[in-house]
């Protein structure tokens, strides 16, 4: 198996194979690799300069430690592609709200979550899902079971401050 195809290229994601793909084996097994000595931190350890600005400027820290150099400089980046979102197709997602604003106003996307590491430039997908009206359903953020009211109303107040 190659190893190439590793990293996340912002310009040219790969293909999600269903609703929800989860890239955890496949993120366990690359540093499994790294390990054994099969695959060089040079090739796993390459994140396109866009994705690492994008961690730099706007990227959610995460609180695990970088797996390849063990710092704390692991960030969240979330893109959406889809045919749909015409000029947004291919951005980031920030500010995070903005994820939301795109689900009201198209039926169906995909986002794709990855981590990157601003020190040694270690990036993986974590997560690829298809968002949108259709799948308003998504992933699902505090769902609760058997709710009296209904549980469809959303929050419609923030406290200020
Ligand atoms: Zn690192």
């Amino acid at each position: 198996m190659a190893p190439s195809g590793t990293s996340f290229d912002p310009a040219d994601p790969p293909r999600a194979s269903g609703p929800v793909v989860d890239y955890t084996l496949a993120r366990r097994s690359v540093l499994a690799a790294l390990r054994r000595g099969a695959v060089a931190t040079t090739d796993v350890c390459d994140a396109h300069p866009e994705l690492l600005r994008a961690g730099r400027n706007i990227g959610e820290p995460l609180d695990e430690r970088c797996p390849v150099c063990s710092h704390e400089t692991l960030r969240k980046v979330s893109y959406v592609y889809g045919e749909e979102l015409k000029r947004n197709n291919g951005r980031v997602v920030y500010p995070p709200e903005w994820l939301d604003e795109l689900v009201r106003e198209h039926d169906q996307f995909t986002c794709y979550v990855v981590e990157v590491c601003i020190d040694c430039s270690w990036n993986h997908l974590i997560r690829a899902y298809t968002a949108g009206r259709l799948f308003s359903g998504g992933p699902v953020v505090g769902r609760r079971e058997g709710s009296t009211n209904g549980g469809r109303r959303q929050p419609g107040h923030r406290e200020q401050g």
